[in-house]
């Protein structure tokens, strides 16, 4: 099954991706985590795409259409995959249809702006492999520290409340339109988002039908 994850930051597709991942034993392709990790250890693409990430803006559609397509070449992803965070321009999505890349579904997570910005203010992130937890709705077992593997939790720096404004202006301009796009292939599902995590998940796997 070969599936993107579409949703304003902070909607839960990361944390939905993990479940999804888990129930279909498939590969989560996340560029943002692929852009953090290249930020940290200094990369060319790393050194391109800091200041558009830290301004909460979105890194040049070339930079991102040439790292998913060297991922989406690896081995692991020959089974399926989900993308999480990418497409996200019409562009990014023109790009990976003309590559002749084909997709089962496009489940869109759907949340009020609001319910975004109280979410975000209390997201912390692993440095180091990307998990997520959220001190309120989904804490670590011990404060501050990665259930996974152990690292000091951190809040991103494009979580903090102003660059978490323009992130969503950024998504309503350039990503929502590929709801439509994706409607129009008969491929979208959309998905609400619900209280709880699990209750989510049920939404979303209903939605893909797994
Ligand atoms: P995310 O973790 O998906 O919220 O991504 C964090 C940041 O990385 C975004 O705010 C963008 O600056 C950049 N980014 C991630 N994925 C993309 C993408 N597909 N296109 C452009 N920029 C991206």
């Amino acid at each position: 099954m070969k599936l993107i994850l579409l949703g304003a930051p902070g909607a839960g597709k990361g944390t939905q991706a993990e479940f999804i991942s888990k129930r279909l034993n498939i590969p989560t392709i996340s560029t943002g985590n692929m852009l953090r990790a290249a930020v940290q250890n200094g990369t060319p693409v790393g050194l391109r795409a800091k200041a558009f990430m830290d301004a909460g803006g979105l890194v040049p559609d070339e930079v991102i259409i040439g790292i998913v397509q060297e991922r989406l070449a690896q081995p692991d992803c020959a089974g399926g995959y989900i993308l999480d965070g990418v497409p996200r321009t019409i562009a990014q999505a023109q790009a990976l249809e003309d590559a002749g890349i084909s997709f089962d579904a496009v489940l869109s997570l759907e949340i009020s702006d609001e319910t975004i910005v109280e979410r975000m203010s209390g997201r912390r992130s692993c440095p180091d492999c990307g998990a997520t937890y959220h001190i309120a709705s989904a804490p670590p077992k011990e404060q501050g520290r990665c259930d996974k593997c152990g690292a000091q939790l951190l809040q991103r720096g494009d979580d903090k409340p102003e660059t978490v404004l323009s992130r969503l202006k950024v998504y309503h301009e350039q990503t929502e339109p590929l709801k439509d796009f994706y409607a129009r292939r008969g491929i979208l599902k959309p998905a609400d988002n619900q209280d709880t995590i699990e209750e989510t998940t049920k939404v979303v796997f209903a939605a893909l039908g797994i």
